[in-house]
């Protein structure tokens, strides 16, 4: 997968998020070899084909939703703690 998104940097990324994303990956990479089993331009070439460049985009962004998500989710259950304490 391509870099980028380096996921130490975002506290708010928690286990729960991380085996969503590990499942994601490992149906992405699954589906990927049945793919390249039927398309001669993935082996072949050795490289991905617009589908399976299509597939990978969709597989990052899912990720960069994924973690605005989980860092709203994060700053919001912050927000309210905050809010329970000091009240
Ligand atoms: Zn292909």
């Amino acid at each position: 997968m391509g870099g980028g998104l380096r996921l130490e940097n975002h506290p708010w990324w928690t286990p729960a998020d991380a085996a969503e994303f590990a499942l994601l990956t490992h149906e992405l990479v699954r589906t990927g070899w049945i793919h390249r089993e039927q398309c001669s331009i993935c082996r072949e070439r050795g490289q991905a084909c617009a589908a399976m460049r299509d597939a990978y985009a969709a597989v990052e962004e899912w990720k960069r939703g994924a973690i605005l998500r989980a860092q709203a989710a994060h700053l919001r259950a912050r927000a309210d703690l905050k809010e329970w304490t000091v009240a």
